[in-house]
């Protein structure tokens, strides 16, 4: 069975910092046409930052909570306080750990997005981050059901995600800066379902799925 260990989150940290960096200008794009025109700079500012600290944590609890911490002193904006509030709740779900099941993982990510959507008070369909996390998680989570492993468990999530991602686009924002928008807000992918997406995305290329 393969495990989640903490070298290997400190890398999906790693990475999910380089493809954010890859794709800043895009991000911002996308908030430009229904936001502020900053998530591109706000999430490459916060996950700098991050990249800052990773090599210091010695237990997964301890990484992930002063990831949190740092996105959330450190983005800026809406996003900053939710990513933030994924993380250390993700963190505060593992206990002082070096190496998590797949299951185990599957129930931090469970404990990070409610936290995430109890902050955020959203749901499914408002056109945000919740649109790409909550269907990557349930993809998760139905795979290892199915006796998939984590490899496979990975790889439908970050499918689940995009496909999440994608339907924000018809999607009339209820929530954030996009809702200012109310009917205009269609026709538009949310920024910040982009940038989960990547969260799925880099773990996908750590695990090799
Ligand atoms: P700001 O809107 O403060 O400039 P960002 O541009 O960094 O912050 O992030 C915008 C993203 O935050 C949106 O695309 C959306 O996905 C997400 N968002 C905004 N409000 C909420 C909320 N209440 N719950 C969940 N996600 C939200
Ligand atoms: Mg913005
Ligand atoms: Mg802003």
């Amino acid at each position: 069975e393969q495990l989640l260990t903490l070298d290997l989150l400190a890398d999906w940290l790693r990475r999910y910092a380089a493809i954010v960096d890859e794709h800043k200008t895009y991000l911002t794009e996308l908030d430009s046409a229904i936001g502020d025109a900053d998530h591109g700079a706000n999430m490459a500012r916060g996950t700098a930052a991050v990249l800052t600290h990773v090599d210091d944590a010695t237990t997964i609890d301890a990484l992930l909570k002063k990831a949190g911490m740092t996105l959330v002193s450190t983005v800026g904006g809406t996003s900053g306080p939710l990513y933030g509030t994924l993380l250390m709740k993700m963190g505060m779900a593992t206990g002082s750990v070096v190496e998590l099941s797949a299951e185990d993982f599957g129930k931090a990510l469970r404990a990070g997005l409610e936290g995430l959507v109890a902050r955020g008070k959203t749901e499914l369909g408002d056109k945000t981050m919740v649109d790409a996390l909550a269907p990557a998680l349930d993809a998760y989570d139905a795979a290892l059901a199915d006796g998939s492993d984590l490899h496979d468990a990975v790889a439908a999530a970050a499918q689940a995600a995009a496909a999440g991602r994608d339907a924000t686009t018809p999607m009339v924002a209820k929530k954030g800066r996009a809702s200012y928008l109310g009917e205009r807000s269609a026709g538009h992918q949310d920024p910040g379902a982009t940038s989960s997406t990547y969260l799925f995305d880099a773990l996908a290329d750590v695990i090799g799925a």
